[in-house]
């Protein structure tokens, strides 16, 4: 065909949530978008601190316009990165420095990156990922010449389920994605799971005579609604790389940024430094978008407004349970993970479009008979979809 065919595949397959978007677009126009439900996309919907847009501006007046749209240093502008690696070290307390962080268009970026630096391609290494997983993680770990391996989770909590983990490793078992909070099941995972989980790190580690690598994928760090706390990996695995990103954290996702933190401690260290700085330079990164690393280096107290996210999550929950919906209480991220009200979700979809409610089927996921609902959307929105799902649990019921 004189193409790559596997990229072929990637760039025409439809995804469901493209076929939801279209749809939702098609639907708004016949009966009107505020008749339409959607829940489908986990794009922000408060706005940026205020702080951040100012400091745009002000940059874009007060800075020498050349060196500010100017490339920068492949790992990031120096003091940006001093910047972050202080903040890093106070907020967490682990010795985080300047030279083992490297800054990425965002937390896709920094995944490809870290995974394209520790799997050897031709080795048959493997990845192991916790359902329910984001489904890119299988684009970014084939691309690295990986095999992804799924985890299934413990039954109603989605906590990692610790014995199922430990079988899952093998000698090929190269590196370990970690998302929490959870997209999309919301949850974060307890201190008690994390311990455990490195503990198997460390033995298993050891057994095979090889690093398992810890890769932590943090875009959701920063939204959390409990009083519950987020471990920071480093602080329990030396050989974990953290991949940041302020797409969530800060709703600056089409803006693309993000870092990736080494930790210090960790083997070989400076190689694998270099290593990520190699899978930067051959994925053709070249830099992370300099205006926006200026921006980050002043805006790291800012904060987005996640009272917002959590008033949407505390009518949604209380409503469906209600209703007689089983979903876990999200304690962070901005999806509730529902139980479809029949055994396969993509019909469960089809009846909620019918009420004019778009969620996801969650099966690419890795968990079978589930839906995501994003809602990161209007107050407005969560509260005129209510009656429609509980139409649609009584249309279940009848
Ligand atoms: N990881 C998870 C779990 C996500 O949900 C997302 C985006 O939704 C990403 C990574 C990619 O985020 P970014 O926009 O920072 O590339």
């Amino acid at each position: 065909m004189g193409y790559n065919e596997k990229m072929f595949a990637l760039g025409n397959k439809r995804s469901i949530i493209r076929e939801i978007f279209e749809y939702s677009k098609q639907r708004a126009a016949e009966i009107g978008a505020d008749k339409v439900f959607d829940f489908s996309l986990g794009n922000p919907s408060v706005p940026a601190p205020a702080e951040v847009n100012e400091t745009i501006a002000r940059l874009l007046r007060e800075k020498d316009s050349v060196l500010l749209h100017g490339y920068t240093s492949a790992q990031g502008d120096a003091n940006v990165r001093r910047v972050i690696a202080e903040s890093i070290s106070s907020r967490f307390g682990v010795q985080m420095p300047a030279d083992l962080l490297y800054m990425t268009c965002g937390a896709a970026a920094s995944l490809s990156i870290s995974l394209k630096a520790v799997i050897e391609e031709g080795k048959g290494d493997e990845c192991i990922v916790f359902a329910p997983f984001f489904t890119e993680y299988r684009v970014f770990i084939e691309n690295a010449g990986g095999k992804l391996v799924v985890s299934t989770p413990m039954e109603k909590t989605f906590q990692v389920d610790i014995a199922d983990f430990e079988s899952k490793i093998n000698e090929r078992t190269k590196a370990v994605i970690v998302n929490s909070p959870n997209n999309p099941s919301g949850v974060v995972y307890s201190e008690e799971t994390v311990k455990a989980l490195c503990a198997v790190l460390e033995r298993k580690s050891r057994e095979y005579g090889h690093v398992i690598y810890l890769i932590a994928d943090e875009p959701y760090r920063e939204l959390v609604y409990a009083d519950v706390k987020v471990p920071y990996l480093m602080n329990y695995y030396k050989n974990t790389l953290v991949c940041y990103s302020y797409s969530k954290s800060l709703s600056l996702p089409g803006e693309r940024i993000g870092y990736i933190a080494v930790c210090p401690e960790m083997e070989e260290a400076k190689s694998i430094y270099l290593a990520v700085c190699g899978a930067g330079r051959s994925l053709g990164y070249v830099c992370a978008p300099s205006l926006m690393q200026q921006v980050i280096a002043e805006c790291l107290d800012a904060k987005v407004n996640v009272e917002a996210y959590k008033k949407n999550r505390d009518l949604l929950y209380d409503n469906l349970t209600a209703y007689g919906y089983e979903c876990v209480k999200p304690d962070g991220a901005f999806y509730l993970f529902v139980k479809a009200l029949e055994e396969d979700a993509y019909r469960f979809y089809e009846a909620a479009k019918k009420h004019e409610i778009l969620v996801v089927p969650c099966d690419d996921f890795g968990v079978s008979g589930y839906v995501r609902i994003a809602y990161c959307t209007d107050y407005d929105r969560v509260k005129n979809a209510l009656p429609a799902f509980k139409a649609l649990a009584e249309a279940y019921k009848a």
